[in-house]
Order: C-alpha cells, then structure tokens, then sequence
C-alpha cells in the first residue's frame, strides 16, 4: 500500500481496493500491463477488513470464510492464513427455549446419533436436507447457475422443506448469509451457496478475516494500490482523484453496486442490496467452549451468534471471549433488547458482557432475487474503455467478489490487446 504519487498514465486504472479490485489488479499486472488501484479507504479488503479495537480483533461485520469456493482455492495461499475452524453443523434455539445442537453427519460423525435423534427436525426433513445436500454436491455448479430459478424460498417449500424445517433452522441460516429474511433470493444462488457449505470448511483466518485482502495486495507491485485517493469522476480513458487525474486504457470500477452506479451513471442500475449489522462483546465466560454457530429458531432479531474465540482464541489478546451476533439491517438492536436476545439464546445471563463494537453494513450484500442472468454472470464491459467488477456483478460472496475480479480484468486485457483501448 502506498500514498505515493499519481502516474499521468498507466493500462488500467481499478477504482477500489476490495476482494474484486485486488484481484482484477493482480490479472492485469500478471498479463505484464502497468496498473493502478484507488481506494478511498486508509487499507485494503473494502467489506473484507479487520479492525483491532481494546486488542481484540474486530471483523467489519461477521463473516466466515467458506474454504471450498474455488476462487479463494486457486488465489490464496489457505495454509498461510492459519485457518480456524467452525463445527460444521448449528445449535438452535426454539420456540420453547430448548436447544437443539446438530452437524453434517458426514463430516462430523461423532456428532450423527445425537443429531439423528434431534427433535428439532423430522426423519423427512432431515432426509430431505440431505438429499438437497446431495444435489448441490453432484449437479456441477455451471449447471445450478443456469437451472429455471425460482426464489429460495420456494425452493424450499418445492423439497418439503417449508413450515417448521424453514422457520425453526433454514431461514435463520441463510438470512444471517444472504441478508435476505423473506428468502426472495434465487433458487440458484441458494443452490451454489448450499453446495458450498455442503463441501468447505467454515473457517476464520487467525488474523481475522483481513489477512485475506492482506495477502492479494502483498503479491501485487509495489505501489500498486495507492490508498486515501477518493475517484471522484471516471470517464472513458480517465480518472479523477482529488491528487490528480491518471490517463487509462481501460478503467475497472469495482466498487459496491451502489458506488459503482453513482461513478457510471446511466450505465449501470443501482442494485438493490441488504443490510447487515453484528453487535460484539467481550465476556469473561464463554456461554459455550464450542465453535458452533447459534440461530434462532423462534424468529428473534438476533438471527445468529457465536463465540468467534472458540475457533480463533488469536482474535482475544487475553483470556476473554469474543461474542459476534448479527442483526439484519442497517440499525442495531437497542442494547437492553439485545442483551435480553442474547440471554435467551444462549441460556445465561450476559449482563456481565462488555459491549465492544457495533459493526453497520449498510450495503452489505447485493440482492440477487430472480430473475437473474444465466449462469449468475453479469456483463462487465461497459463500452468506451469503462469495466465494472465485483460481487454485484455475480455472486454476493468472496467467491463472487473473487471471479468477478478476475473475469473483468480478462475483458479488459481483450479489449486493450485488440487496441480498441489505449492509454496513449
Ligand atoms: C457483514 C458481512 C458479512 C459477510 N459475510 C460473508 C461470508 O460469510 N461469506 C462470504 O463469502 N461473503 C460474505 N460477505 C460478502 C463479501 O464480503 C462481499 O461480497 C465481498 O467482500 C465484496 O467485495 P467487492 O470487492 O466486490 O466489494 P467491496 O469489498 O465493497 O470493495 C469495494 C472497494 O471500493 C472502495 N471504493 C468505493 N468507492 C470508491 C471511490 N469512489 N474511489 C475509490 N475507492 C472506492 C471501497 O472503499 C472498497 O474498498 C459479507 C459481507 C458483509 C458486509
């Protein structure tokens, strides 16, 4: 990272310095072109950061790093990031306050009798959850994201799986991962999201979840990402920052949606997108020594919570715990509601909590209710020079962010190879 000065000229500009931008960046620099990234931000990882607040390690809203997305497989160096690991299962709270702990029986078979005999779910339903895990594992992923969509919820309700298997387990899970209460969003992007936690392990980096950026920005050239530079206007063949305009072949924005509409207007909708927002305490008795996520199953406002040190004790600086609980929108609870959810999941008093951090996303993830293109992809190339990547572009997630980059820098690199694009 740098504050160095502006080049007048490069190949490629990249607006933003997030999981998409860093990647669009590092194809570029790989196909031996000249680029620059410019981020408002005072680091990189845009949604993807970590904070250090009291010494504990703060992630900008709770995220999980799901280790089967192929992006993150082929680009980052897994074992560097010194991965902890989640259960892969859940413990949820019912309407009768009782807790029910369940895991993939595959990959937890310690855990298969107690889940099989688990009444929180019926034999059918859990047959049919697996069965579903099935089809996402053998139907190739390029395939799910072309099949005839519907919305996830309906999805669930064709498996048999509405009433009590969605309201008591399956829409507190995807709406603390889609953002997306009502489940409006599509059948095909639940499909791939479902394949992927069928296969990966749920996963923090140590060093919380910004060693991720951390490493992509460390293997591009030195001062390639050029920090505190605000665009404030991108035109074909230009940029404009505050510290000067940089003459471009190709420019990439790979903003938010949001962002990325209000620097290109007329060229892209402004998307619709969800709201996230995690409340983190610190607690000197951890309500569980497990590293398992917890949902509510009564449709609580608190639609999941976790003690992150159970699986990353390195996000605590001393012998306390870290409790990260997401909310969905942009508001958080007030604390004496909070503090009352949080005691009813967990099942012990959290008055001794320490509030730590409020963590607002506004704009956290882009909606990808139907209809959507087939195969989830977006068109990138915006005609005069202009690209646009990023996770609005194909899937809400790292893997989205990821491909995104990627495929965008790739339609950059075509068009300046033909010389449709040129900086001079
Ligand atoms: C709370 C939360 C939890 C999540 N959980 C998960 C999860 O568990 N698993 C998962 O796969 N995904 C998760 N996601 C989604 C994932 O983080 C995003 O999909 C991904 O990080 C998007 O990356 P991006 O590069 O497309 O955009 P961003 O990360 O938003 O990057 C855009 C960058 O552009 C910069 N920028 C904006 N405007 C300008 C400008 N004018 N000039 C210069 N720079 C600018 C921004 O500062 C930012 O750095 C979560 C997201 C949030 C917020």
């Amino acid at each position: 990272m740098s504050s160095a000065s502006l080049p007048d000229a490069v190949d490629v500009v990249v607006v933003g310095a997030g999981l998409a931008g860093l990647r669009a960046a590092r194809t570029v620099a790989r196909a031996g072109r000249s680029v620059i990234v410019c981020e408002v931000g005072d680091g990189v990882g845009g949604r993807v950061r970590t904070d250090v607040v009291d010494g504990f390690l703060v992630d900008r809203g709770f995220q999980i790093l799901n280790t089967s997305y192929p992006a993150l497989r082929s680009e980052i160096d897994l074992d560097a990031l010194d991965l902890r690991r989640f259960v892969p299962g859940a413990a949820v709270r019912d309407t009768d306050g009782r807790l029910h702990r369940l895991a993939d029986p595959r990959r937890v078979p310690s855990w298969a009798p107690r889940t099989a005999a688990d009444r929180l779910l019926g034999a059918g339903a859990k047959a049919r959850i697996a069965a579903l895990s099935l089809r996402s594992l053998v139907v190739p992923p390029a395939r799910q994201a072309r099949a005839p969509e519907r919305t996830t919820a309906e999805e669930l309700a064709h498996w048999g799986l509405g009433g009590t298997p969605t309201e008591a387990f399956l829409r507190p899970f995807l709406a603390g991962v889609l953002g997306d209460r009502d489940l409006e969003t599509s059948s095909r992007v639940f499909s791939l999201f479902w394949r992927s936690f069928a296969r990966g392990d749920l996963t923090l980096p140590s060093r919380g979840i910004g060693a991720v950026p951390a490493q992509l920005a460390a293997r591009l050239p030195a001062g390639t990402v050029l920090t505190d530079t605000p665009v404030e206007r991108v035109a074909p063949g230009l940029v404009e920052t505050p510290r000067g305009r940089v003459r471009a072949g190709a420019v990439i924005v790979a903003t938010e949606g949001t962002d990325a509409a209000a620097l290109l207007p007329g060229r892209l909708p402004t998307p619709r997108t969800f709201a996230l927002t995690t409340h983190v305490h610190v607690a000197d008795e951890p309500p569980t020594r497990q590293a398992l996520l917890h949902l509510d199953g009564a449709g609580g406002p608190v639609v999941n919570t976790m003690v992150l040190t159970a699986a990353a004790p390195s996000y605590s600086p001393d012998h306390r715990h870290l409790v990260a609980s997401t909310v969905l929108g942009p508001d958080p609870l007030p604390e004496s509601e909070l503090r009352r959810e949080l005691a009813r999941l967990w099942g012990t008093p959290v008055g001794a909590w320490d509030e730590l951090a409020t963590v607002r996303v506004p704009r956290a993830l882009p909606a990808t209710t139907p209809p959507t293109p087939e195969g989830l992809r977006r068109p990138v190339d915006l005609g005069d020079g202009l690209f646009v990547a990023g996770d609005h572009r194909d899937t809400p997630s790292v893997q989205g962010a990821l491909v995104s980059g990627r495929r965008t820098a790739q339609e950059a690199l075509r068009r300046l190879g033909s010389g449709v694009a040129s900086a001079s």
